[in-house]
C-alpha cells in the first residue's frame, strides 16, 4: 500500500509518499504556499533523496499546492507512480484534537467538522490541517481514504491531576481551557521505538522522552501510556525554545502588557515569536547559532543555553519523580538528535538516578540511527532515537483502512 502523509500548515504543504511494503520513503518535499507572491516547490526522490524539483511558482492556496504535489508525483518528468490511483490512502498531521480524539481515524465529514470547531483551541493550526484535507478531496476525490491523526492523540491519557490548570474550573467547563501537550506522535514513536531496543516491553517501562526541536516538549510515558506532558493548552507552555518562552509565572505578563500596553495579542505573539533562544540571545533562534556563540564566549548566548539545559534537567527529574522510577530517556528532534552538549550536560547531572553517561557513545556529532549513549552498567538507559513522525501517520493509516486499529 502507498500512502500519502500530509502535513499542510497555514503556509506551507510538506509530504511524503510511504510504499509501506516495506516502509520505504518514494519521495517527499515541500510545497510553500505564498499567497500573492512566488512560493517555493520541492521534489526529492529516491533512497538518496535527490532533489528532482526545486522551483518559484505561483501557489495561491492548498489546493494548488497539493495540484502540484500529485503532478509531481504522477505525471512530471521524475514520477514515481503511474496513476493517482496507486496513491492508497492519505494519512493527515492534525494540530489539535482536544479531548476529542485520543487515536487515529479515517476523516468523513463529522470529523472535518469536529477538527474545525477544535480549531477555537489552535486556530492557525486547524484550519490549515482542514484546508488540507479539503484540497486532497478537491484533487483526489472523495474515493481515497482519508486518516487524521492527532499531535495530542497520545497525551490524552493524562490524568486529570496532570491536565488541569488551578484557575476557576468554569474556564475548563467553558471554554477547555486544560493541558493537551504536543508532538504526541513523535513521542509515542520514540518509546515505543526505546522499548524495543531495551528489549522490553512497554508496559514494564518507565521512560522520558525528550524531543527537543526549534519546538520542544518533554512526556513521562508510564508503561505505554502518557501521563504528563510539558506542552500545554498551546506549545508555548514548558521549556524554553527556539522562540517560545516556556512556563513561567503568569503575573509576568499581566506586569508587562500593563507597562508596555500590549494588547492580548502582542503579549501572545512576544511569548511565541519573540522569546526563548531568541529572546535571551537578542539575535538568534537556532541552537546551531547560540551554541557556536557560547563556545565563543558571548554571555547571553551562554545563558540561553544554560537555561534551557537546566530546564530539560527538571524536567526529566521531575518525570522520575511522578512516576516514582525511570527506566529510559530518549532524545530526539533537530537539538535532541543533534546536540552532544545539551545531551551530556543534561545527563550528567542525572547522575543521582544512576544515570551513567558514555561519553563517547553521545560524543559522535550527527548520530543518524538509534544510537544507546548510556554505559552498559548505568541504571537507566538513555538513547537517541531519529523521530519518524511521517511513518507513524503512514503506519496508522494503514491500519485504520485495513481496519486493524
Ligand atoms: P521543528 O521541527 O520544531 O522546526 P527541528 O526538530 O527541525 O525543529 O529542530 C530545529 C533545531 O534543531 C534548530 O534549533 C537547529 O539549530 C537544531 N539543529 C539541527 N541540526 C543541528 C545540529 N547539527 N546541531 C545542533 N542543533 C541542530
Amino acid at each position: 500500500m502507498k500512502v500519502l502523509v500530509i502535513n499542510a500548515g497555514s503556509s506551507s504543504l510538506k509530504y511524503q509518499l510511504i510504499d509501506m511494503d516495506g516502509e520505504r520513503l518514494i519521495a517527499k518535499g515541500n510545497c510553500e504556499i505564498s499567497g500573492m507572491q512566488k512560493s517555493r516547490f520541492t521534489y526529492k526522490v529516491g533512497e538518496e533523496q535527490k532533489t528532482v524539483i526545486d522551483v518559484k511558482t505561483d501557489v495561491p492556496d492548498h489546493t494548488a499546492a497539493f495540484k502540484m504535489v500529485i503532478d509531481a508525483l504522477v505525471y512530471s518528468e521524475n514520477k514515481v507512480v503511474q496513476s493517482p490511483d496507486e496513491i492508497n490512502a492519505v494519512g493527515h498531521r492534525v494540530v489539535q484534537g482536544g479531548s476529542v480524539f485520543s487515536q487515529s481515524v479515517i476523516v468523513d465529514n463529522k470529523v472535518i467538522e469536529q477538527i474545525s470547531e477544535l480549531a477555537a483551541l489552535a486556530p492557525l493550526h486547524n484550519k490549515a490541517n482542514v484546508t488540507g484535507i479539503l484540497a486532497c478531496i478537491d484533487v483526489l476525490g472523495d474515493k481515497v481514504p482519508q486518516v487524521a491523526v492527532f499531535d495530542t492523540a497520545f497525551h490524552q491519557t493524562m490524568p486529570p491531576k496532570a491536565y488541569m490548570f488551578a484557575i476557576p474550573y468554569e474556564y475548563y467547563e467553558k471554554y477547555q481551557v486544560r493541558r493537551y501537550g504536543a508532538h504526541g506522535t513523535s513521542h509515542r514513536f520514540v518509546a515505543n521505538e526505546c522499548a524495543r531496543l531495551m528489549g522490553r516491553d512497554i508496559s514494564e517501562l518507565k521512560l522520558v522522552t525528550c524531543h527537543i526541536g526549534n519546538g520542544a516538549s518533554i512526556s513521562a510515558v508510564d508503561r505505554g501510556k502518557c501521563i504528563d506532558t510539558s506542552m500545554g493548552l498551546t506549545p508555548v507552555d514548558g521549556i524554553l525554545m527556539g522562540t517560545r518562552s516556556g512556563s513561567m509565572d503568569p503575573s509576568v505578563l499581566t506586569y508587562i502588557a500593563e507597562q508596555e500596553h500590549m494588547t492580548a495579542e502582542q503579549v501572545d505573539e512576544m511569548c511565541n515569536k519573540k522569546s526563548g533562544f531568541l529572546g535571551i540571545t537578542g539575535d538568534s533562534s537556532d541552537s546551531r547559532v547560540v551554541n557556536d556563540e557560547a563556545a565563543a564566549g558571548r554571555a547571553r548566548s551562554q545563558l540561553a543555553i544554560e537555561m534551557q539545559h537546566y530546564q530539560i534537567i527538571k524536567y526529566i527529574g521531575s518525570y522520575a519523580a511522578a512516576m516514582n522510577g525511570v527506566d529510559g530517556i530518549v532524545f530526539t528532534a533537530g537539538i535532541g538528535e543533534n546536540d552532544p552538549l545539551l545531551r551530556r550536560c543534561v545527563l550528567e547531572n542525572l547522575s543521582f538516578l544512576g544515570v551513567e553517561l558514555d561519553v563517547e557513545a553521545n560524543s559522535t556529532e550527527h548520530i543518524k540511527k538509534n544510537t544507546r549513549i548510556t554505559t552498559d552498567s548505568s541504571k537507566v538507559a538513555a538513547y537517541v532515537i531519529p523521530t519518524n513522525e511521517e511513518l507513524v501517520i503512514a503506519r496508522d493509516t494503514v491500519a485504520l483502512v485495513n481496519g486493524t486499529l
